[in-house]
């Protein structure tokens, strides 16, 4: 591999994203982020979720950084990695599938969210496994990667529909 950064292990990387997902709950949205890390082992891009800033359901941390990514580094972003907090919805999974995304790595899983909140957590009740084995092209899925650590960060989130915010 090309590059002076050393390729780190899943679980750093995920622990990166927890602090990222950390500061999201600090600014009043769900604890919800993502990075990518490029082919060398570097992380190039971050984003967390920015519903309840822009007021806006579908401003997801993994469907923003993708976006950015395919504008500054794609449209093909084979050799890269997505690794984020919790198990992509339909539409973040579908969209780092579009962009070529080579490896996918989940922290807590759409479900275990989804149980925490009530059902208040509104998405696609399919999961990444599923979509990725329908799609064909499948990316190397690594889920569940501190997941316990993911979760507990929703313990206490405001997953509520309150005073003109939204959550998502
Ligand atoms: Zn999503």
């Amino acid at each position: 591999m090309p590059g002076s950064s050393p390729m780190h292990s899943d679980t750093y990387y995920m622990s990166e994203a927890l602090k990222l997902a950390d500061a999201a709950k600090a600014k009043g949205e769900l604890p919800f982020a993502a990075l990518l890390v490029s082919p060398a082992g570097d992380i190039v891009l971050t984003e967390h979720d920015r519903v309840a800033e822009l007021r806006d359901y579908t401003q997801h941390a993994e469907t923003r950084l993708v976006k950015t990514a395919c504008a500054k580094f794609g449209p093909d972003l084979t050799g890269y990695a997505l690794y984020t907090t919790c198990e992509p919805c339909a539409m973040c999974f579908t969209t780092a599938w579009l962009a070529r995304i080579s490896k996918l790595v989940t922290g807590t899983s759409m479900a275990a969210v989804y149980e925490l909140s009530g059902g208040q957590q509104r998405e696609m009740p399919i999961s990444a496994g599923t979509m990725n084995r329908m799609g064909g092209h499948a990316i190397e899925l690594v889920e569940l990667v501190l997941a316990d650590e993911c979760l507990a960060l929703f313990e206490d989130a405001d997953f509520g529909l309150h005073d003109g915010q939204v959550s998502g």
